[in-house]
């Protein structure tokens, strides 16, 4: 989110038969005769890029985070990383208070909305499934390849940003960088504001990325020794 809400609305709209669609209807033209095809066809749907994994009502990517869906309207279903490459994470700041956000990602009228929101304590929500493409960067291409997180709280405000969120968030970016390979440093770990054409200014001055980077760092090496407990 951030500060700009007229320009929530990203160009995902546009891309609702999705690239499932595209393929389904190349394979039958290929396949050509109708009764193979059927039979084909279900046994070939399942390899195809774009087919959704099983999945369980109420799972969550982050270990502790807490399960609360967002409405549909707010993000398209897809099958990443395999159809989409997972690269980037883009940090951004809700401008409001935590219920607020998840009550605006719960509205389809909202248009947008993150994967995750972290609160003030540190505590994690996740409302979109990361195999799924969420509406939070307000540039196609970057939803398609980024995880969103939230964090309660406004830009302009330095007491936002606590100690508890900042430990909180990070341990969750060091999850999602290890789970697709992502590097962790400011290529790759952005603000809302670095998105290409973006007009949000989100997360604002007063957000440490030295400190923020550390801390991902710091839980990443945590998570990748041996013997943790973490
Ligand atoms: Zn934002």
């Amino acid at each position: 989110m951030g500060e700009k809400r007229a320009g929530a609305k990203s160009g995902d709209a546009d891309q609702r038969i999705g690239r499932r669609g595209l393929l389904i209807g190349g394979l039958v033209a290929a396949v050509g005769c109708a009764a193979v095809a059927r039979r084909e066809l279900g046994h070939l749907w399942w390899r195809l890029p774009g087919v959704e994994k099983p999945r369980v009502a109420g799972a969550v990517d982050f270990r502790g985070a807490r399960w609360v869906a967002a409405s549909p309207a707010n993000y398209r279903r897809a099958d990443r990383p395999d159809d989409y490459a997972i690269d980037r994470v883009v940090v951004h700041v809700t401008q409001g208070g935590f219920d607020s956000a998840v009550k605006a990602f719960q509205d389809p009228r909202h248009g947008a909305a993150a994967h995750y929101i972290v609160r003030k304590d540190g505590h994690v929500t996740q409302m979109i499934r990361e195999l799924d493409v969420a509406f939070h960067a307000g540039n196609r291409s970057y939803n398609e390849r980024s995880v969103g997180i939230e964090h309660e709280g406004f830009v302009d405000r330095a007491s936002s940003f606590t100690d508890a969120m900042y430990a909180g968030s990070a341990r969750l970016t060091a999850a999602i960088c290890a789970r697709y390979g992502i590097p962790v440093d400011r290529a790759h770990i952005i603000g809302h504001v670095e998105v290409p054409g973006t007009d949000h200014t989100d997360p604002g001055l007063h957000w440490d990325w030295p400190r923020y980077l550390r801390l991902v760092r710091a839980a990443g090496a945590a998570s990748a020794r041996p013997h943790a407990t973490a």
